[in-house]
């Protein structure tokens, strides 16, 4: 296993690897920058082929965070943690209380959150252990809570944006979008589409998800091989990463890529095809950071519920700014956005 010469390394300031036999934890936390604020990010528990797996995914998620606090103008550097389901693994409070000492050792220059596979009582465990743990259950009038309802505002905001910049219209109505994935983000994504009066396509492999969508906002069904070539104005991806690629590019007809799921592209290099194939392309982590802007009011605890609201609202200037520069320099959204988020980190330094 290499860290300091494994392609996700990017000059991270901190690894943590953290075993306790007696509860059978194995995680590591991967501070990427803490430049801007504490390294913030979600603990994600995956069953990994092989403790590389795990290091190359926390160093490439921590740095991503990094990415994504920088650009949603958060106080936030970037960090992750992963806790492997190994062949011994078994949940417990004792596992997780372990995982929160280990958290607490870092002093607060990292803070947890809830990811994939965790869950808000999970995170309440970890949090008996240590005080650096975000979205925890909402206290009445504070923010906080499902991050969900607020990251699909923020890709709303965006589709918004992307509109008036490609297709040059001040409005939602009428206009056809796609969305892959009508999970947590896109059921919220598709409610407030609706209500702006657009017409919606959608896939879930889940078919009650579908079927929800289908009968509370009128959407159309489409399989799910389907749904990335819809005849629509835009795509937007809600369900899974890796999506956009050499093989699917060319049959992509949206003429817009705005959705709340993370890491879309497959390599840096599709952003550069989407821009030749003329698709315009919200950069994920700029579009989705509506979750990570409820997370970091409550932590700080310093604005409500409505101003986070506003907060979110500010994605779709934002991404405005990095539509008008491609549109001005021809180079892709996505090295903009990359380019934008290691200069405000730089200067924080
Ligand atoms: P979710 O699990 O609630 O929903 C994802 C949905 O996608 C599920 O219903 C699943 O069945 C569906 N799906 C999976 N593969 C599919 C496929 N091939 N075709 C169609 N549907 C498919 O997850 P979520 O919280 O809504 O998150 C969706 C995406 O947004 C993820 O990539 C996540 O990392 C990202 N994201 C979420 C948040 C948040 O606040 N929840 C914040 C930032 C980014």
């Amino acid at each position: 296993m290499t860290v300091f010469s494994n392609p996700a390394f990017d000059n991270h300031e901190r690894v943590l690897f953290c075993r306790d036999e007696p509860t059978g934890l194995c995680a590591i936390i991967a501070i990427h920058s803490t430049a801007l604020g504490p390294a913030a990010g979600g603990t994600r528990l995956w069953r990994y082929a092989s403790d590389d797996e795990a290091l190359y995914d926390v160093l490439r998620l921590s740095q991503g965070m990094s990415f994504k606090n920088a650009m949603a103008g958060l106080k936030f550097g970037g960090g992750k943690a992963v806790i492997m389901k190994t062949a011994a693994f078994e949940a417990s409070d004792a596992l997780f209380e372990r995982f929160g000492e280990f958290v607490d050792t870092l002093g607060g220059d990292y803070v947890t959150a809830e990811d994939v596979g965790m869950s808000v009582e999970i995170m309440e465990t970890v949090a008996r252990k240590t005080r650096y743990v975000s979205g925890l259950p909402l206290k009445s009038g504070k923010a906080g809570g499902d991050p969900s309802p607020k990251t699909a505002y923020g890709v709303y905001c965006g589709i918004e944006a992307a509109a008036k910049a490609r297709l040059d219209r001040d409005h939602l109505a009428g206009l056809r979008v796609a969305v892959q994935g009508v999970g947590h983000v896109g059921y919220y994504l598709c409610k407030l589409l609706q209500e702006a009066g657009a017409t919606l396509l959608v896939s879930d492999l889940d078919e009650a998800r579908v079927d929800r969508v289908c009968a509370e906002f009128g959407a159309k069904r489409v399989p799910a091989a389907e749904i990335l070539a819809a005849d629509v104005d835009v795509l937007a991806p809600c369900a899974l990463g890796a999506i956009v690629d050499e093989e699917s590019i060319p049959g992509i007809r949206a003429r817009i890529i705005a959705g709340g799921a993370n890491n879309q592209l497959r390599t840096a290099e599709d952003g550069q095809r989407l821009a030749q194939a003329g698709i315009l392309y919200a950069p994920d982590y700029v579009i989705n950071a509506g979750g990570i802007i409820n997370v970091a009011c409550e932590y700080f605890g310093d604005v409500d519920d409505k101003g986070v609201t506003e907060l979110v609202a500010q994605i779709g200037p934002r991404l405005a700014g990095i539509f008008e520069e491609a549109e001005r320099t021809g180079e892709p959204t996505n090295a903009i956005a990359d380019r934008q988020a290691r200069k405000i980190i730089a200067d924080a330094r």
